[in-house]
């Protein structure tokens, strides 16, 4: 009998242990909260524990103790988000853009960089410049297809020899190598548009050889060339034959020949996927772009007149006069199909800030001038950055209920005097969130919540962040869903989103009861972390 009664006090002794953790002590304790963890599944109560930067404890957590005590006090408690789309980079290695506000301020902790194929193409020195002075958010490197082919064989619009694309491969394994997720490619965009489909297989084998996934802005988001419907298959393709994951990066049905075409796009998608073709897609979920004018309206390998040919016409020679026309028609042809000289609005134009945030149509107007004739003027002043209001509403909901869409803003960090910039750079999560989900009713808080966390996590291979469990950084929004807003709109861009209640980085609080701290806590993060 001595045996079972040792056996039973063994047990009550340690049942004794589990409960009784009053001294169970954190660096941070968030308290109170509803715990939804990012992955699709609704909001339970519970309290988190931190300790060295990653969650240790989500469980009730009566007694615990902790240098910091965060009363969540029945807000959602979520993974911190993560932007897979974002032009953050060039802001993020200036000193007064380094704490990334308008990304804090929307609960973002993680931003993925040098999307469209560009960025630098040495990681090292970006990685280098980005850790010098500190870091709000977290930041996850992409190796740019264009930056790649450029570095090779500068702007030829041609394919790469052999012995090129050998060096092109080196670049693209260096990356990875460097702590890149992968390649991202713009081949819309000069010169990433010269590049033929095999060229792309065969940079993206060498970037999934390493584990990396393929991002492109697609070679056509309308009907510019192949159509929206063939560049969504090409990313599948590439994706198929590469053997890893292909995301179509801001997807988009562009301008109203091809409104009603995020249909098309998504049965391509589930087609492939149910052969297995791992394929996503990403989504700022506004009814405007933002690109510059002289891609959105002469991307291809038209030449812009030159300001003194525009000032003269009579000085041009019988080809210049051809090229000038040809590139006129070509200019009207793609305001059309944009939507016309009202759906563009100028967003930054170093030579006349005046005309930031008036339409082209304004513009043209005020200077008793065709909207082509201004706009190629601008191109060839240096060109301009613009709003271009291009989608569907239609269409940017059916995308948005794909399960397998996930957020990104296409936002960049710039300063308060740089011009009217597209209002995603301040919103676009706070926007899906307050809008989509609380106003329209569009999709659900976890479905939205999870397009913003564990998805992008999974996708990319951000294998340690995007969920709340135990041994995950302790990346945390801590929000009430009815405060959350969007504050920046396209003629008052530069307001931050309002709502967030706290978020911490890497354990650290960046942003306390609505305020920002000075903790620049922000990783590059790598690949493989050894
Ligand atoms: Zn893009």
């Amino acid at each position: 009998m001595i045996r079972p009664i040792f056996a039973l006090v063994a047990v009550i002794a340690c049942l004794a242990g589990i409960q009784a953790q009053p001294s169970e002590s954190f660096d941070v304790l968030i308290r109170n909260g509803r715990v939804m963890d990012g992955s699709g599944n609704p909001w339970i109560r519970a309290d988190i524990g931190i300790r060295g930067g990653a969650i240790v404890a989500i469980r009730r957590l009566p007694g615990a103790r902790a240098a910091r005590v965060i009363d969540a006090a029945d807000r959602l408690v979520t993974p911190g988000f993560i932007d897979v789309h974002s032009h953050a980079a060039e802001g993020l290695v200036r000193q007064q853009l380094r704490q990334a506000q308008p990304l804090i301020a929307q609960g973002v902790t993680t931003a993925v960089v040098n999307p469209d194929g560009g960025g630098p193409v040495d990681l090292g020195v970006q990685r280098a410049e980005l850790e010098k002075g500190g870091l709000g958010p977290n930041v996850a490197l992409l190796i740019g297809h264009a930056s790649v082919r450029r570095a090779v064989i500068a702007g030829a619009n041609r394919a790469p020899t052999a012995e090129e694309l050998d060096k092109m491969r080196a670049l693209v394994r260096r990356g990875m190598d460097q702590g890149a997720f992968g390649l991202s490619s713009g081949l819309f965009y000069k010169p990433g548009s010269f590049a033929k489909t095999e060229e792309v297989i065969e940079l993206t084998k060498a970037a999934a050889e390493r584990g990396g996934l393929y991002t492109s802005h697609i070679r056509d988001e309308g009907n510019y060339s192949i159509g929206v419907v063939a560049a969504v298959q090409e990313v599948i393709r590439i994706a198929e034959e590469a053997g890893t994951i292909g995301v179509v990066s801001h997807a988009k049905a562009l301008g109203p020949d091809s409104w009603g075409l995020a249909h098309a796009i998504t049965h391509r998608i589930d087609v492939a996927r149910a052969r297995g073709v791992q394929v996503f897609t990403d989504q700022y979920a506004y009814e405007a772009s933002s690109t510059n004018l002289g891609a959105a309206l002469l991307p291809d390998d038209v030449a812009a007149p030159s300001v003194e040919h525009l000032a003269k016409p009579d000085t041009m020679s019988g080809e210049q006069r051809a090229a000038f026309n040809q590139a006129e028609k070509i200019a009207t042809e793609n305001l059309r199909r944009r939507g016309g000289a009202a759906a563009i609005v100028i967003a930054h134009y170093r030579p006349d800030p005046s005309r930031e945030g008036k339409s082209l149509e304004q513009i043209a107007a005020a200077q008793n001038r065709s909207p082509v004739g201004e706009a190629l003027e601008m191109i060839a002043r240096g060109g301009a950055s613009v709003v271009s209001f291009n989608m569907s509403e239609d269409d940017i909901v059916h995308l948005m209920r794909q399960p397998y869409t996930m957020t990104s803003s296409d936002g960049g960090l710039v300063l308060l005097t740089e011009g009217k910039p597209h209002p995603r750079n301040y919103g676009a999560f706070a926007r899906k969130l307050s809008l989509y989900v609380r106003d329209r009713r569009t999709v659900t808080l976890e479905h939205a919540i999870r397009s913003m966390t564990s998805l992008p996590a999974s996708v990319f291979g951000i294998t340690d962040r995007g969920v709340l469990r135990e041994g995950a950084a302790a990346d945390i929004a801590v929000f009430h869903p009815a405060k959350v807003i969007e504050r920046a709109t396209y003629t008052d861009p530069h307001r931050l989103a309002e709502g967030m209640a706290y978020v911490l980085v890497n354990g650290q609080v960046v942003l306390d009861d609505g305020k920002f701290t000075s903790a620049l806590p922000g990783k590059v993060l790598r690949k493989r972390e050894l």
